[in-house]
């Protein structure tokens, strides 16, 4: 036995540890993705199949462990089709680090401003005026099958147009606006609601759609309330409210600007983001 032990430790490497290290780190964020997504029931009804099945096996109750082995087989199939957007998004998350992050790469500090200014000027009309609107500012994960769902437009962003995109009885109204870069994308996009159940009941579809889109991807989404003007931004599936318009400013120019300074190469982002944000750490502490 001690024989045993002292072999396990003199066998055992970096490599080992590493190994080690990196399954517990995706065991662990598999266990919080399946605890914040709908998957935890399915999990835990799951672990009762298998239970069952294992117990009918040991106790030869043939018959019962011959349908739970068939239910268990369907059940993986069933649950590839009922889960496919946890599935997509749990991709998703992988294929993209926060490291990365860059919805405005191309942009320059200039651009940058003035974009920032064009959509501070619309939502600050809407909200004076109480104009529904419903504005995602697209990152890293592609928006161009949700896009598809209204029209596409590419044009460039001015605070007239997008005033014009949300005045009711406009063809295009209803729905949001997908903003790619210095562009607005398409207009009258119809997104995927969120089945958060803790929301408050008075936020409608509107903000439950501008929630529910930036569950599945890394958007940023700008909601203006037709009822109440209130101004919103929700970002990974969180909904922030009763925003004034310095605090939208501040946050739009924090986004654009802090990625246009570090990573305005996104091709050749992945290193030197990292070897940049290592060496500002640095220097911070210094
Ligand atoms: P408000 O505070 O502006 O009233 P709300 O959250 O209460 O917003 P509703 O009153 O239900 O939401 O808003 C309806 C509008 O929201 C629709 O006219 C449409 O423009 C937009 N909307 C609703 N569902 C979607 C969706 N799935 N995708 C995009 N836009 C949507
Ligand atoms: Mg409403």
């Amino acid at each position: 036995m001690q024989n045993y032990i002292s072999n396990i430790i003199s066998g055992f490497g970096i490599t080992d540890a590493i190994d080690i290290f990196i399954v517990a780190f995706v065991i662990y964020k598999v266990l919080g993705f399946i605890k914040e997504s709908r998957a935890e029931q399915l999990v835990k009804g799951l672990l009762v199949l298998v239970l069952a099945t294992f117990l009918s096996d040991q106790f030869h109750l043939y018959t019962m462990n011959w349908i739970l082995k068939g239910t268990m087989t369907l059940g993986v199939i069933a649950l590839v089709i009922v889960f496919q957007p946890e599935l997509r998004r749990g991709l998703e998350y992988v294929g993209r680090s926060k490291l990365v992050k860059a919805p405005f790469g191309q942009l320059d500090k200039e651009k940058a401003k003035t974009i920032t200014a064009s959509f501070i000027k619309a939502v600050d009309n809407f909200s004076t005026n109480k104009v529904g609107a419903l504005i995602i500012l697209e990152r890293e994960t592609s928006l161009t099958d949700i896009a598809e769902t209204g029209t596409i437009l590419n044009a460039d962003i001015s605070a007239e147009l997008l005033g014009n995109l949300f005045y009711e009885g406009s063809p295009l109204h209803d729905g949001a606006v997908i903003v790619r870069g210095d562009k607005i994308f398409a207009a009258g996009c119809v997104l995927p609601l969120t089945q958060n159940k803790t929301l408050s009941k008075e936020l409608g579809t509107r903000h439950r759609a501008g929630i529910g889109i930036t569950e599945n991807s890394d958007a940023i989404t700008l909601i203006v309330s037709e009822e109440t003007g209130i101004i919103s931004i929700a970002v990974d599936g969180k909904l922030s409210r009763f925003l004034d318009i310095k605090t939208v400013e501040k946050t739009l120019l924090n986004l654009f600007l802090n990625t246009n300074d570090n990573e305005k190469n996104v091709a050749a982002k992945g290193l030197s983001a990292i070897l940049n944000r290592l060496g500002r750490k640095k220097n911070a502490a210094e």
